[in-house]
């Protein structure tokens, strides 16, 4: 008999379950500066506003708790506990070349 898939609620309970709640972070409400590298973004832009993030998280209280908890986790791109992707992952911009 075949396994039944859970439902919804019961997926999001799992994988909540697993991630920490960190009280007095304070990167709540601020992912423009947390966030992985946009569309057309320029790369100097994303470098500045991850430098930004990472000043957040050294003064952020929860950086012990959540620095145990990114330990865990695959690398990501965006900045969790002050760490700045090395690497940017995005869709590049199409070429489109105008006929001559
Ligand atoms: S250390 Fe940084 S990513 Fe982690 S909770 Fe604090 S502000 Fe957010």
């Amino acid at each position: 008999m075949k396994e039944r898939e859970p439902d919804l609620i019961t997926l999001l309970g799992k994988i909540l379950a697993d991630t920490p709640r960190l009280e007095n972070a304070v990167c709540l409400g601020r992912s423009d500066l947390f966030d992985p590298a946009r569309d057309y973004e320029p790369m100097p832009a994303v470098s500045h506003r991850h430098q930004l993030a990472a000043a957040l998280c050294a003064g952020c209280p929860a950086l012990v708790q959540c620095g145990t908890w990114a330990a865990t986790e695959r690398p990501s791109a965006s900045v969790i506990a002050g760490r700045v992707p090395t690497s940017q992952r995005r869709r590049r911009p199409s070429v489109h070349k105008e006929a001559s």
